[in-house]
């Protein structure tokens, strides 16, 4: 979900009440302390509304969690990352926090810890009261492979209790297998009926473009060390420690230092009118919106008739549409400007043979770079997994790899013949 500009994503704390067997959170009680006066200090009183979402481990966990929620929702918007599962807190957050200042609260039913703990209706009864109380509310169900037999009986009971559950992907390894690559087809259903907006997410590349991260942005760890964002946690963007007093944030936006920005880089980054329409367009198309897509990737093009990318784009567009003479005008026109780019080399050459399996969109965000050494690992990837037989992957190979160069465009287009 979008969330309000300027956002804090603060880790209370890595320890974890729970032992899910896909997470490694720590089980030692948290001592970690922070300087909640400081913190307050440097977002301030003053009218500036920021977005602060408390996540861990588990924050509620954390010894003054409930103090910190109502220190912060005074003046500011909270959003909560939690197991839900300590009711006693719980109860006092319902008591103390006003659902007005809290822009969702993000559960996670981790069912199989759940049903250890005997613990599914309590989790279910708080969160109705949570939602009776005024409090927006998701409940998110990680689809780990050992989940999956009964991941249809858990959906169906909970909405029976009224509680959409919302599937997540797994990310990580069981029984050898890496996922989610290496979800079956069947799976798809999952993401599209109940989690259609998370089919459609995407890691970007923004490296070398300006962003206001480290000025309305900030991730937070549980030592009280301060970085840019949570996807530039590299020593270029750390900014100090709130905890020793040594936190200073950016004074004017610097250029994104990392090729995969995997959180908020959208609403941060300082883009033209060009690379504006190209994000819209990417992102248009990462929702099927393929006239929207074609649009935006449209305008790019009145403002730059030399944008590489939106010729590219609009040529694999084309050719979805079987339009085979416009793809092969667009592809010529993209590789006469940048000949170089491999996935441009290659859309080409697909156009001209019709080769519709293989068509790859520019990963547009960025017409200052282009990283041709992921793009070809990502083939050498897609050919090893044999994605292209299985369309469930291909969303996910939307959503997980294109964060280079390139997305591909899937059988779907032989289907359509
Ligand atoms: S509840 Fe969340 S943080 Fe805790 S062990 Fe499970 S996945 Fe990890
Ligand atoms: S683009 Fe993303 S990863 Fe890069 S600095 Fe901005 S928020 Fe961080």
């Amino acid at each position: 979900m979008e969330v309000p500009s300027p956002h804090i994503d603060f880790s209370l704390t890595q320890s974890c009440n729970y032992s899910c067997s896909y997470c490694h959170a720590s089980k030692e009680i948290p001592k970690e302390k922070f300087s909640l006066k400081y913190l307050l200090e440097v977002i301030g009183t003053g009218t500036q509304r920021w977005t602060i979402t408390l996540s861990g481990g588990e924050p509620m966990i954390h010894p003054d969690f409930i103090n910190i929620c109502g220190e912060l929702t005074k003046n500011h918007m909270i959003r909560i990352n939690s197991n839900w599962t300590r009711l006693d807190v719980a109860a006092k957050f319902i008591r103390n926090i006003n659902p007005k200042n809290v822009l969702i609260m993000d559960l996670s039913l981790h069912i199989e810890e759940r049903i250890k703990k005997n613990g599914l209706e309590s989790f279910i009864n708080s969160v109705l009261e949570l939602q009776k109380a005024g409090f927006k509310t998701q409940v998110n169900y990680v689809l780990h492979p050992e989940l999956l037999a009964r991941v249809d009986d858990d959906i169906a009971y909970c909405t029976s209790r009224g509680i959409t559950l919302v599937p997540k992907r797994f990310k990580g390894v069981h029984n050898n297998k890496t996922y989610p690559e290496a979800y079956e087809e069947s799976v798809k259903h999952y993401m599209e009926e109940y989690n259609h907006s998370s089919l459609n997410l995407t890691d970007y590349n923004f490296q070398g473009i300006r962003c206001n991260a480290g000025i309305d942005l900030f991730k937070i760890k549980s030592n009280g060390d301060v970085y840019r964002c949570p996807g530039d946690q590299t020593a270029a963007g750390f900014l100090g420690n709130i905890n020793a007093g040594t936190f200073k944030p950016l004074t004017t936006p610097l250029p994104c230092q990392v090729g995969k920005c995997p959180c908020w880089g959208p609403q941060n980054v300082i883009l033209d009118t060009e690379e504006s329409h190209l994000l819209k367009g990417l992102n248009a198309y990462l929702k099927g919106e393929q006239l929207e897509a074609e649009k935006e990737w449209h305008s790019a093009l009145l403002l730059n008739p030399k944008s590489f990318h939106a010729l590219n784009n609009l040529s694999v567009l084309s050719a979805y549409k079987q339009d085979w003479i416009q793809a092969t005008k667009l592809s010529a026109a993209a590789y006469k400007i940048r000949s170089t780019d491999i996935c441009i080399q290659n859309n080409k050459k697909m156009i001209l043979r019709n080769d519709e399996t293989n068509l790859m969109i520019s990963k547009v965000i960025n017409p200052r770079l282009s990283n041709r050494g992921e793009a070809s690992k990502l083939n050498l990837r897609i050919a090893k997994n044999n994605f292209t037989k299985k369309i469930f992957q291909n969303h996910l190979f939307k959503k997980l790899f294109n964060t280079p160069v390139t997305i591909k465009l899937l059988k779907l287009i032989r289907e359509r013949r």
